[in-house]
């Protein structure tokens, strides 16, 4: 039996992501999905073919940003599915309409503000040190300040942040 979709974002979605409906609920994907594997409760088979597509609110399942983004499953899938894509059309999804995860807000901004998505620690310079990479030092932070103010990105993380930060208090 092929995949059915239930819920309200679904031709929005289908735009970006219409092979989903090919799934046929293998589960090869998951076999070889290293976050399933090695990763704490995140299960490809499940997030994928049951929690998000059994949702009514599919981009409100916060689940679906763990996925890596590395490819694997889609490498082994036979009907040519994609999940990452279909994961990053509902990523989309959620951070236009105000359901990503603080985490990815605080994300982003270190990204604009640093030029990095984590701190660089001590413990990361010592490995440098020891690897013989030189120190690293992001170039051309101002000039992503610039265009996330100029594209109202930075405006919209604020938003998103505001209105996250209300709902966790
Ligand atoms: S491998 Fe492809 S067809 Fe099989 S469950 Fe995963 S996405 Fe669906
Ligand atoms: S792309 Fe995402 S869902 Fe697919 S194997 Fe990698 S981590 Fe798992």
């Amino acid at each position: 039996m092929l995949l059915s979709i239930k819920f309200q974002a679904r031709n929005r979605f289908l735009e970006r992501g219409k092979a989903v409906e090919k799934c046929f609920k293998c589960g090869t994907c998951a076999l070889m999905c290293p976050v399933t594997r090695y990763g704490e409760g995140y299960n490809l088979r499940e997030t994928f073919m049951y929690d998000i597509f059994s949702s009514e609110e599919p981009p409100a399942k916060q689940n679906l940003w763990s996925c890596s983004v590395c490819y694997k499953c889609y490498e082994v899938c036979p009907q040519d599915v994609n999940p990452p894509k279909v994961f990053k059309a509902l990523k989309e999804i959620a951070f236009e309409t105000g359901r990503a995860p603080l985490s990815v807000v605080s994300l982003v901004k270190s990204v604009i503000h640093t030029g990095m998505s984590f701190p660089m620690s001590d413990a990361s310079r010592r490995m440098r040190a020891q690897l013989n990479l030189p120190s690293f030092a992001p170039k051309d932070v101002d000039d992503l300040g610039k265009i996330a103010k100029n594209t109202g990105l930075e405006r919209k993380l604020d938003i998103l942040k505001a209105k996250r930060t209300n709902e966790h208090e």
